[in-house]
């Protein structure tokens, strides 16, 4: 833990964590400010991580991309910035963890094996529990599933309001360390995250799905649930999520504080309309003295105007 956070322990501690898959657009903003500014404007700390552990989906370049776009912009972050695909060490340790408390199972499974199972609600397969009680015969194991408990998980969003789900029927006995060797995203976000010591996540609606498996994997490594707050996910007026690219070219091209104010207004702040041409610090200090979460919308999705 950077020492700076462990002295500040008991105080807010919030992060934002990008994955480097592309050039930071105007959803990535939503959750960096977001989760900014609702730690800073409760005297707390915000810390920054590069989400690189899917590295065969990072793209090149894409890492320093979004540091610089967050610069320009005037984020200023505690400590130094984390990168997955350093910390492989410590998502072992916590695998290593569950299997020796028996949590953990080989799976043979292959894509195409599962591929008439169920859908789970983000669009996966509901793994059906093949290799649950042993491998069949003959079978080596491919990946390594973490064995779900039965019964309902539930949370209270400061944003969307109570959310449950339970994860063994949505979503079965889920992956964390894949085929291809990597520990799964999320493995490393609730590692990273209880390292850091961060007791608040606030990020896109996108991973509303995600948040219950990750909760319970809190629960049995023994680690603090933060709070969540998930925020609206940007999209075109047609309710359709925007493409990082159209997204990523109009906010290169955009005043940061033109940009920022565009950001407070989507999370229904309200900042006055003249504020942008005020300068991009007027907007950081308007937002941090006015930042309410109440005011955020409870939608999934919210149409950015001037960025669809
Ligand atoms: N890396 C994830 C993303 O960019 C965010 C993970 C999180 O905030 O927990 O979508």
């Amino acid at each position: 833990m950077h020492p700076e956070v462990e002295a500040g322990r008991g105080a807010v501690v919030g992060r934002f964590a990008p994955s480097p898959s592309g050039p930071l657009h105007f959803g990535s903003l939503v959750a960096a400010l977001g989760s900014c500014l609702s730690a800073r404007s409760q005297g707390g700390q915000w810390l920054l991580r590069i989400e690189d552990v899917d590295t065969p989906r990072c793209v090149p370049g894409a890492a320093e991309g979004i540091l610089r776009t967050l610069e320009r912009c005037g984020f200023e972050w505690e400590g130094p910035v984390v990168w997955q695909s350093a910390r492989g060490g410590a998502y072992r340790d916590a695998f290593e963890r569950l299997q020796a408390a028996g949590r953990i199972f080989g799976c043979a499974c292959t894509r195409k094996e599962m591929a008439d199972s169920a859908l789970a609600r983000d669009g996966t397969r509901r793994y059906p529990g093949t290799c649950r009680d042993g491998l069949p015969p003959g079978r080596a194991a491919r990946a390594y599933r973490l064995r779900v408990p039965s019964g309902t998980l539930s949370f209270d969003d400061r944003v969307q309001g109570t959310i449950a789900e339970d994860v063994a029927a949505d979503v079965g006995d889920f992956v964390l360390l894949r085929a291809d060797g990597l520990f799964a995203y999320q493995l490393a976000v609730v590692v990273d995250d209880a390292e850091a010591g961060v007791t608040e996540v606030v990020r896109g609606a996108d991973l509303l799905d995600s948040t219950c498996r990750q909760i319970l994997l809190q629960r049995l490594l023994g680690y603090p649930v933060p709070a969540y707050a998930h925020l609206p996910v940007a999209c075109n007026v047609a309710g359709e999520k925007l493409s990082k690219q159209t997204l990523a070219r109009t906010v290169d091209g955009t005043d940061p504080a033109r940009l920022l104010v565009d950001v407070l207004d989507f999370l229904g702040q309200r900042p006055p309309a003249d504020l942008a041409a005020s300068g991009l610090a007027a907007v950081w200090a308007w937002g941090l003295g006015n930042w309410s979460m109440d005011k955020v919308p409870r939608q999934r999705t919210r149409p950015a105007p001037g960025y669809a």
